[in-house]
């Protein structure tokens, strides 16, 4: 039997690699330095570990984005974690009745800090089309948001876009900003210590 022959250009995968940029610091010959904050920030923006949270549609739009044509893993964040005590990025994601709203305050609390919140979609960020009594209008009613992504559904590309938006809040983010009484206010105007 002759053996089958595959005709497949393997690409070289180095080409499809791009590095993260280096932070901003000073360089000279044998040495590089920089500061906590950016070497920290850089780290943690490139494996942000998300919670997904999708209660309807907007979820299945994060399955594509997932996915091997959108690939959220470029990014760092394939690594999905269905407990809130490992991740750091929690995606709400659909729509999320007044009866569901104390349940995700529940998982926020439960994240560890740092954490970060993404609203996919207008039913999370604004309650959507479902303008009615049993719908939460706005996930930012029961935890604080760092961005939202408009759509319904938004496409892959827009929840991407959000990812990268947060990325850019989590490389700048001052490590003492946790401790500042600016975000202890924050966290207290939601009733959470
Ligand atoms: S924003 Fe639109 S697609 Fe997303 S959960 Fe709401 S109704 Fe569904």
């Amino acid at each position: 039997m002759r053996p089958v022959q595959y005709n497949v250009k393997v690409k070289k995968l180095e080409n499809d690699i791009s590095m993260a940029d280096m932070p901003e610091g000073y360089m000279g010959e044998g040495f590089f330095a920089s500061s906590m904050d950016k070497i920290i920030g850089l780290a943690r923006k490139n494996s942000l570990w998300p919670m997904p949270f999708a209660t309807s549609c907007c979820g299945i739009e994060f399955m594509c984005t997932m996915a091997s044509h959108y690939d959220i893993g470029r990014y760092g964040s394939e690594r999905l974690a269905f407990t809130p005590r490992q991740c750091d990025l929690l995606m709400v994601m659909g729509t999320i009745s007044k009866k569901m709203g104390p349940v995700l305050r529940q998982v926020y609390i439960q994240m560890a800090e740092p954490r970060w919140v993404l609203a996919v979609g207008a039913c999370a960020s604004s309650g959507g089309i479902f303008d009615s009594y049993s719908v939460l209008q706005g996930i930012d009613q029961v935890v604080p948001v760092d961005v939202y992504v408009p759509g319904c559904p938004p496409r892959p590309e827009a929840f991407l876009d959000g990812l990268m938006r947060i990325q850019d809040l989590v490389g700048k983010e001052s490590l003492r900003r946790r401790n500042s009484d600016h975000y202890k206010a924050l966290l207290e105007s939601y009733g959470i210590q």
